[in-house]
């Protein structure tokens, strides 16, 4: 009883495997069982606490996949989050993916995988951003049809997709809550003569600059008020704490795809 739940993590050597690294120590249900990084990172073979600047873990970082965990962890990019989803559903482990950008050929993979194992993804893991979701598909549906909807996010200037996994997730329930789907509706941006703005259309806007670990407003626009709802971020610790919790929430249950509002039980 009271047996630690063995986590791997994959991108460990990354900006968010290193917080994993240390979130997964610091949760008393998990403890860090392996590693893995691609195949010609510099640091390969080396110990992956020491790696990322934390004490020794025992814990080599590696490129092949072993069995010794039971629940894995990917903060990637969508290539290689595939090659783990493979691996995950052949050896019927676990999986959390936090990497963002897939594409809907990618994202059917996963819904497929998920008949197969349990699967927790979310595009943010953090409990704020999560409730963030829920007050902006009420704001929604309670401000209706006579308000704008806009989407303003702003990461650092390494992130590679936009608009942001979590922007077009807080689309997706600003959608919801007016009965519209955000396929339908979204606008990713605007330059040059646009013409008046098509009441029926949720606008994102993209900031990418410095160290900036993820601001979100979701602003609902009438004449003469706004109401605007915003999320900032300022520690990567706050995603993988509710990573490595949806990690420990997942062990033991049955296939299927879930999200943060159902580890978060929202
Ligand atoms: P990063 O570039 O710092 O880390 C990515 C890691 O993946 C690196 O360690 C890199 O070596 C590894 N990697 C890259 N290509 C690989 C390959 N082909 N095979 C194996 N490993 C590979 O990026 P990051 O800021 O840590 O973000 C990682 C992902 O997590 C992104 O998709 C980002 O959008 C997402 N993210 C999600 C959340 C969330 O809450 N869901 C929060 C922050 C970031």
């Amino acid at each position: 009883m009271n047996q630690k739940i063995n986590i791997a993590i994959y991108g460990a050597a990354g900006r968010m495997g290193q917080v994993l690294l240390q979130a997964t120590q610091l949760n008393p249900r998990t403890q860090v069982s392996a590693a893995f990084e691609y195949a010609t990172h510099p640091h390969l073979g080396q110990d992956a606490g020491v790696t990322v600047g934390l004490p020794p873990l025992n814990v080599p970082l590696s490129t092949n996949f072993a069995e010794d965990f039971e629940v894995l962890i990917d903060f990637t990019r969508p290539v290689p989050s595939l090659v783990a989803l493979d691996f995950c559903v052949k050896h019927r482990k676990g999986l959390v993916i936090g990497t963002t950008g897939f594409t809907p050929e990618e994202k059917a993979r996963i819904d497929a995988a998920a008949q197969q194992i349990p699967i927790v993804m979310a595009a943010n893991f953090s409990v704020g951003v999560n409730v963030l979701r829920k007050l902006v598909f009420q704001a929604a549906q309670t401000l209706g049809e006579s308000f704008d909807i806009e989407i303003v996010e702003a990461h650092h200037r390494h992130k590679v997709d936009a608009p942001s996994g979590t922007a077009l997730a807080l689309g997706e329930a600003a959608a919801a809550g007016v009965a519209r789907h955000l396929r339908d509706v979204a606008i990713y941006g605007r330059e040059g003569h646009t013409g008046a703005r098509d009441p029926q259309t949720i606008g994102f806007a993209t900031v990418r600059g410095g160290d900036v670990v993820g601001d979100h407003t979701v602003m609902f626009m009438a004449d003469g008020e706004r109401v605007e709802l915003t999320h900032k971020a300022s520690s990567r610790l706050t995603f993988a704490n509710g990573a490595v919790r949806a990690a420990a929430w997942l062990q033991g249950r049955a296939a299927g795809w879930y999200d943060m509002q159902a580890v978060l039980g929202l």
